[in-house]
């Protein structure tokens, strides 16, 4: 900033949804949670109890989901959200390490995640209106026995039912299914980060330009550090990796060739 460089995306960072696990040697650790939140068998609901978008939508997207804000109380609706399941996910898929090895009620739950009998007890247990709850969870299991989700179109798109259950193929299965087996369960889910995409804006070639769009000479910036081509998208499998390596490599290119070599062949000064 000091030499003139102008910033960009600075709001952004590459989201995903965490949630906080017990580790018995390591203490409490952030867990993200992909394939767990797009398994059947489970939703996201916010503290008022109604689910608020696609489940198996793409890490980063859930950034925006995250940080809609009320703009008369100044809090973030969706945020923090619960993720929402019942045993038979539990049994089948497990979560973040745990997977009960006796039948449920006797097999106890990690103090990491909430137990109830009902849908009803579980709401009143982590504080959610437990009729809206309720509801909500009967309108997921009538679209479930349809594989449908007309409210925000899980299991639509190849991205979602790939982070699927396998065992369900290319179909809407893979990612709906009902919560109708006791007891049922819920975890506390946060915006976490992988990283930031904030930072210098550059051209084509990593170069990083000053606020009238020039090129400082002998400034690059690539990866995380560079403001990232991708804006608040994500582009999906290596969305950060590839565009770091890319702008990695055209900077280094770049600024070798800004190199004048001796007769030798070994570089100069700039
Ligand atoms: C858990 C996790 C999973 C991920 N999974 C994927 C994935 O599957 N696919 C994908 O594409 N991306 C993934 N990412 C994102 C990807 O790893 C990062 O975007 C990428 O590593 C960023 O590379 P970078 O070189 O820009 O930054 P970094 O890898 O953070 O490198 C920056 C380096 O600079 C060093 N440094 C910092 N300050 C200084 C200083 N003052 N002086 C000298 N050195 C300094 C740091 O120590 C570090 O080594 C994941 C990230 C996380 C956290």
């Amino acid at each position: 900033m000091r030499v003139g460089a102008d910033l960009n995306n600075m709001r952004e960072a590459w989201w995903v949804p965490t949630i906080d696990v017990a580790h018995p040697l390591v203490g409490v650790v952030p867990w993200q949670i992909n394939g767990e939140r797009s398994r059947p068998h489970c939703i996201m609901v916010n503290r008022s109890g109604r689910r608020f978008t696609n489940e198996a939508a793409n890490y980063n997207a859930f950034g925006a989901a995250f940080h809609v804000l009320d703009v008369s109380s100044f809090t973030y609706v969706n945020h923090p959200a619960w993720m929402i399941f019942d045993q038979h996910y539990l049994t089948r898929y497990g979560l973040a390490g745990h997977r009960p090895d006796c039948p449920a009620p006797d097999c106890p739950a990690p103090d990491w995640m909430v137990r109830a009998s009902t849908v009803a007890e579980l709401a009143d247990t982590v504080g959610i209106p437990a009729e809206v709850l309720k509801e909500t969870v009967s309108r997921w299991n009538r679209h479930a026995a349809e594989s449908c989700d007309p409210d925000f179109g899980r299991g639509d798109s190849v991205f979602d039912r790939w982070w699927g259950d396998p065992d369900f193929g290319d179909s809407a299965a893979s990612t709906i299914g009902p919560l109708d087996t006791p007891p049922f369960y819920a975890v506390e889910v946060r915006s976490g980060t992988l990283g930031t995409k904030g930072g210098p804006r550059t051209d084509p070639d990593g170069c990083v330009l000053d606020v009238d769009g020039r090129v400082i000479p002998g400034l690059y910036a690539a990866g995380n550090a560079m403001a990232s081509v991708m804006g608040m998208t994500y582009g999906g499998a290596g969305g950060t990796l590839g565009p770091a390596l890319v702008f990695g490599y055209l900077a280094g290119r770049h600024s070798a060739g800004r190199v004048p070599t001796d007769h030798n062949g070994a570089g100069g000064k700039l």
